[in-house]
This record gives C-alpha cells, sequence and structure tokens, in this order.
C-alpha cells in the first residue's frame, strides 16, 4: 500500500426518528431506545502527517449559511482531538497528524456533530497511520469516545438501545426528504436530560422507576414502507418537550413548518435544530425556501446516507 499524507473522510449528520428516553441510572445515564437515520449533510475531516496533533476548525456554505463553529474548542476536548488520541493509544503510536473539520452539522445542535468527526477522524487516521483496524474495532474505540460515534461510522438507519451504542441496522424503502431549520445558538444535552429528569420526578414519579423504551413497531414498517406520511404519525422524542420548555422559539418554528406543507416537524434529538419530514423534494425545496424567507437558516437534506467514508472534498 502506498503511505499517504493526507486523507479525507466525511461523515453523516443524524436525526432521531424515534427516541424513547429510560429512567436515569445512578450514575445519571440514561437507556435509550432510538431509531436513527444518518443523511447526507456530512462533516469532512483532512488529515496530514505533521510533528503533533494540531486541529482546525472551518465551516463550509450550506445553503445560503454556513454553520457557526466559533464555539468549537481546538484543543483536546474536539472530538477529532480525542478520537486521534484514542487511536493512537490503541495502536501503539504517538498521536501525530494536522486535523481540519470542515462542519456542515450544526454545532450542539443535537445531530451528533462532534460524533461524526470523531467516527471520521478514526477512519481517516486509520489510513493515514495505516493502523488498518476492522469496522467492529473501529466501533469499539468509538463508543468509548461518544454513544453516537459507533451510528456515525455504520450510517443508513439503525435501531440503537443501551446508551445508544448497541446498533441494529434497519430497512429503508427508499429514500426520504428533510428540512433542517438550523438555530444560531446550541443547547447542550445534559441540560436537556436534566429537565427531563427533573419534569418526571416532579409530575409523574411513579413511571421512571421502571420504564424500559422501546422503538414503535409502526416506525420500523413505515420506514421499510418507504412510507414518509406514514413515518412521520409514528416519530417520536422524549425530549421534546423538555427542548421546548427551555427554547420559547421552536414551538413557532415548529408550527411554521407543519403550517407550510411538512409532514411532521420535530425537535432534533436534544435540539435546538427542527428536523422536518416532508413528502418529496419539491415540498421539502418549497419548505427550505419558506423558511429562508421568514429569516431562519434551513437546509434541505436526505436519508438514509452511509456512514463514515474516505473520500474526497465536497464542493
Ligand atoms: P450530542 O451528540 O451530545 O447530542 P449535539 O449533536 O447536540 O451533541 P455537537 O455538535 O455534537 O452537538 O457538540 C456537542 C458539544 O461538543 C459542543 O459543546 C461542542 O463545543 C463540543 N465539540 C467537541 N468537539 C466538537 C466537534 N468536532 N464539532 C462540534 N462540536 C464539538
Amino acid at each position: 500500500m502506498t503511505d499517504p499524507r493526507r486523507v479525507i473522510a466525511t461523515a453523516p449528520g443524524k436525526v432521531n426518528l424515534t427516541l424513547g428516553v429510560g429512567e436515569a441510572a445512578n450514575d445519571g445515564s440514561h437507556a435509550l431506545a432510538t431509531l436513527c437515520m444518518a443523511l447526507d449533510l456530512l462533516d469532512e475531516v483532512e488529515v496530514r502527517a505533521a510533528d503533533t496533533l494540531h486541529i482546525r476548525v472551518g465551516r463550509i456554505r450550506v445553503g445560503a449559511s454556513s454553520v457557526a463553529t466559533d464555539t468549537v474548542a481546538t484543543d483536546d476536548r474536539n472530538s477529532a482531538a480525542r478520537a486521534a488520541k484514542l487511536l493512537a493509544e490503541f495502536a501503539g503510536l504517538e498521536p501525530r497528524a494536522a486535523i481540519t473539520i470542515r462542519k456542515r452539522v450544526p454545532v450542539g445542535g443535537g445531530m451528533g456533530g462532534a460524533s461524526a468527526d470523531a467516527a471520521a477522524t478514526l477512519l481517516a487516521l486509520d489510513a493515514l497511520w495505516q493502523t488498518n483496524l476492522t469496522r467492529e474495532d473501529l466501533a469499539d474505540l468509538g463508543a468509548r469516545l461518544g454513544a453516537d460515534v459507533p451510528f456515525a461510522l455504520l450510517g443508513g438507519v439503525a435501531v440503537g438501545t443501551g446508551r445508544g451504542t448497541e446498533l441494529t441496522p434497519a430497512l429503508a424503502g427508499g429514500s426520504f426528504e428533510w428540512v433542517l431549520r438550523i438555530s444560531d445558538e446550541g443547547m447542550p444535552t445534559p441540560a436537556v436530560y436534566r429537565a427531563l429528569d427533573a419534569h418526571r420526578e416532579r409530575h409523574a414519579p411513579h413511571l421512571t422507576t421502571s420504564a424500559i423504551p422501546v422503538v414503535p413497531q409502526a416506525a420500523l414498517l413505515a420506514l421499510r414502507a418507504g412510507d414518509p406520511a406514514a413515518l412521520a404519525d409514528a416519530m417520536t422524542n422524549d425530549l421534546q418537550a423538555p427542548a421546548l420548555r427551555s427554547r420559547g422559539d421552536l414551538a413557532a418554528a415548529l408550527e411554521f413548518g407543519e403550517a407550510k406543507g411538512a409532514l411532521v416537524g420535530i425537535v432534533a434529538g436534544s435540539g435546538p435544530t427542527l428536523a422536518f419530514l416532508t413528502a418529496d423534494a419539491a415540498s421539502a425545496d418549497a419548505l427550505a425556501a419558506a423558511f429562508t424567507a421568514r429569516g431562519d437558516t434551513a437546509v434541505r437534506a436526505s436519508g438514509p446516507a452511509p456512514g463514515a467514508r474516505l473520500g474526497q472534498r465536497i464542493r
């Protein structure tokens, strides 16, 4: 094999079609049952041989705008740096690489962007350093970096249980067309889980003691049938209520999207990105234009999309 000096990998953002959150364990973690779809909104990670570990974060135009990346750390807190160090440690190497991340997935938006960057970094550095790990090894390392990393490697559609890392691929009978309404300001995921716990504690403590979430069968059937209207009816998100309570602007945007033709709008993961499922590409284009005319940032996406891949820059 030739010695690559520069490798590029992409990885997708995702939307949780269903997200059931179980009770909080003593360590504060939650059992999840989720059905995730990878979308063709891709972050790119470029790695080059270097003397030290160095991270740069750039942005790419997505539709009429680009993702705000000012809040993303470029030190050891960055998910790509953590991925590089973990892979280097596993392979017995020094973590030497210059890593450039180009973001399309909104930062702190509930679409797993940091996890996508970790997944793309693992794949790109595996090629640059010629560590030649299996997908399974990479997924095991990924699970240690964050609950969404194995899914960013896998892509497509999958049921996730446990912390969300135990994945079973699901079948999708076609492509689904989305509009993502992006907020300038991200929302920290742990705060949304804490708000959910506090609400359950106040209002229904008896429900939090034994609830083990499941993925609704109706969602899996709709997905398999390639039926967006049925999928829209089956979509759920336990984090939606706490997300809407902490960000008052989101409810009106959900109403707007559904009034302008979306089959359904849902908070993406922990938010604040809103994901609107539409009947077809033409409806999605019209909805994205309606959001833009309202002064919002909205981008089109389709799914399911493949997981992390080695490849070229996307223009
Ligand atoms: P989660 O996957 O926890 O739901 P999210 O999808 O809401 O998170 P992300 O964009 O994945 O949001 O980022 C979550 C946090 O991780 C942010 O506070 C961000 O500053 C930090 N972060 C670390 N590395 C990255 C990265 N490579 N890209 C984006 N954010 C990063």
